[in-house]
């Protein structure tokens, strides 16, 4: 095995033993491509989730959201192409029946799983899951669970335009489930059949669509840079003419170093007039936009930053996982694991300990302390087992800050100490005092 997938088996492990990821009913074998996301893991996604909301919705005056149903008239998916073209071409192997995507074949046209020649022509194979809606299975209650959130803003345009009474440019976003029949699911969280897409689609003139492609590229970056994850790591791949969507002008793809290789986060994607035309012709009901200082009507064009949550919380998982070998107080070497979060971003932002779980005192200045940041943060009290052990149980958590009560904060020794604690920082483990009544304000400085 070399480096990088055992890099990439510790993160799935850790995952698993620390409670952020488990696999979809795992108790009876499991259900591939579907995943479950433990205490942490929860903590881990809303946080992406909520920032994206933040940035992309709550500070802007020009982007508002919305939350719409994962099924829709089947009439969606015809209008949009989906129905028709949202297909990978497959090939069987006869030999060992694997299914596999044409485009992993490679040139030898031999099947990656088993090695066999003996391979059947591509097939299309619709990346849809079809469900029926109502009492019967038939095939006018046929329709599909949404494959990505985008439909849904394209269809509710005029509503959101009419009520929100926006003018051009201006976006509408949403997060939520999208589901696709992958053939082979793989990469752990990376490609799975249910997920979670952050999506925008910024309406603007066709004269601006150039300009605005440009503009949610740069400013897409600058959220993975503020969510702890460097520009080294990132890569922009500017999606040639031949693979692009054809009614695309232009998509650019945000791509991270994961340990599985350079694998796209997000698409950046200019996608002109073509999905609100689309639905304007198969509905028969106007989707334009009237510009009251020209007197025009028209279509806007749209540019679309469409981001995966799952994908994003893998790179952020690997991008966090580090190894590093530390001296005890005995001096005894051992190796720390930590997850190094953005503070932003940590599941867990402080845990406090009571030095002893048996002396009332510390215990209920520790629960006191509690109290104090929970409305604020999310936060962790824990007061079994040795001190140094609690610490590494919330290094592995990537739990940027710990505080501990101890016989100092009673002011057992020396009175000035009175009501301070210690707070230990992650990264560096380095040790500060700081007086009970300042937490809150500098914790918030650096969590927020
Ligand atoms: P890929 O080429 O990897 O299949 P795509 O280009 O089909 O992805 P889009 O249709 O552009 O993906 O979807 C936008 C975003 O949704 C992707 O950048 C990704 O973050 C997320 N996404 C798409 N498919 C999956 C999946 N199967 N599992 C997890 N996330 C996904």
């Amino acid at each position: 095995m070399n480096p990088d997938q055992q890099r990439m088996e510790k993160i799935v492990s850790l995952c698993k033993r620390r409670g952020f990821i488990f696999q979809s009913s795992e108790i009876y074998g499991g259900l591939n491509g579907c995943w479950d996301y433990g205490p942490l893991g929860v903590e881990l996604k809303r946080n992406v989730k909520d920032y994206w909301w933040r940035v992309m919705v709550r500070e802007r005056d020009d982007v508002v959201g919305m939350d719409g149903a994962i099924l829709m008239s089947r009439a969606v998916w015809r209008a949009s192409g989906h129905e028709e073209t949202f297909t990978d071409p497959m090939v069987d192997c006869r030999t060992c029946k694997a299914r596999l995507r044409a485009d992993q074949i490679g040139e030898k046209k031999q099947c990656p799983s088993c090695g066999g020649k003996d391979l059947t022509e591509p097939r299309s194979f619709n990346l849809m899951f079809k469900t029926f809606v109502g009492a019967t299975e038939d095939d006018d209650s046929v329709t599909y669970l949404r494959p990505e959130t985008a439909q849904s803003i394209f269809v509710q345009f005029k509503n959101v335009l009419d009520t929100a009474r926006k003018k051009l440019p201006f976006g509408i976003a949403q997060i939520g489930k999208a589901f696709r029949n992958e053939i082979n699911p793989r990469n752990y969280i990376f490609r799975s059949r249910e997920f979670e897409q952050m999506e925008l689609e910024y309406f603007c003139r066709a004269e601006e669509g150039m300009k605005w492609l440009e503009y949610w590229k740069e400013q897409r970056l600058k959220f993975y840079e503020n969510i702890g994850i460097g520009r080294d790591k990132l890569h922009v791949l500017t999606v040639p003419d031949a693979d692009r969507a054809f009614y695309s002008k232009g998509t650019y793809d945000i791509e991270y170093d994961f340990p599985f290789g350079r694998q796209e986060l997000e698409g950046v994607a200019y996608r002109t007039d073509y999905d609100l035309k689309q639905h304007q012709e198969a509905s028969g009901k106007p989707l334009d936009y009237f510009d009251e200082e020209t007197k025009q009507r028209f279509i806007p064009h749209v540019v679309e930053p469409s981001a995966g949550v799952d994908r994003t919380v893998l790179a952020l998982l690997c991008n966090a996982y580090d190894e590093e070998t530390v001296t005890d107080e005995k001096g005894k070497s051992e190796t720390r694991i930590v997850m190094r979060f953005h503070p932003r971003m940590a599941p867990v932002k402080v845990g406090v300990f009571p030095l002893l779980k048996n002396n009332d005192q510390l215990v209920s200045k520790a629960r006191e302390i509690v109290a104090l940041l929970r409305p604020q943060m999310n936060v962790f009290y824990d007061e079994t087992g040795a001190i140094g052990r609690r610490y590494r149980r919330q290094d592995e958590a990537g739990t940027p800050f710990g505080i501990t009560v101890d016989f100092e904060t009673l002011g057992e020794k020396d009175p000035a100490l009175r009501d301070t604690v210690t707070l230990r920082e992650r990264d560096s483990m380095r040790q500060e005092r700081v007086k009970i009544g300042d937490l809150l304000q500098l914790l918030l400085a650096r969590v927020s």
